[in-house]
């Protein structure tokens, strides 16, 4: 069990305040493969009425992504994001596509930028062993959303 696992690493690195560690982590693990930020986090927990500072969650996220349990992302918004390491429907490993006009953020599967890592060992003679990549655009909706005003405006 992850909670489980992180009581263990909390009480082996001599942290304090499982509880609220462990707080965080269940937003994450409820939240159904959601990327948030700290202060989603944050805002949710304020909102199910939960008595926590928002330092205190600042720092839980952080705590978790250096022992493993939360993956940080960055999309050029000047926030960083998390998203469980490991999760249960073994899609750990995933990339990113996202929205630039309403922001959505949606995973890619492995094996499609599989091809493209491989590409890029042959090229370089790298033996890649990791990457993070991202690719930015406009959905559906918002490409409709243009094409609506287009119109419009004729
Ligand atoms: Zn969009
Ligand atoms: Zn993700």
């Amino acid at each position: 069990m992850i909670y489980e696992a992180l009581r263990k690493e909390l009480r082996a690195k001599r942290h304090r305040m499982t509880a609220q560690r462990e707080i965080v982590l269940r937003v994450f693990v409820n939240s159904g493969g959601k990327h948030l930020g700290a202060e989603d986090v944050y805002r949710h927990l304020v909102a199910k009425k939960y008595k926590i500072s928002k330092a205190t969650v600042y720092r839980s996220v952080e705590l978790l992504s250096k022992l493993g349990f939360l993956r940080r992302l960055e999309f050029g918004e000047g926030i960083y994001r998390y998203e469980l390491a490991t999760q249960s429907d073994n899609k750990t490993l995933h990339q990113h596509i996202i929205c630039k006009g309403c922001g959505e953020i949606l995973e890619i599967d492995e094996k499609i930028v599989k091809d493209l890592v491989h590409n890029v060992m042959k090229r370089t003679k790298y033996k890649i062993t990791d990457y993070d990549i991202k690719f930015y655009g406009l959905c559906r909706k918002c490409q409709n959303k243009i094409n609506r005003n287009a119109q419009q405006n004729m």
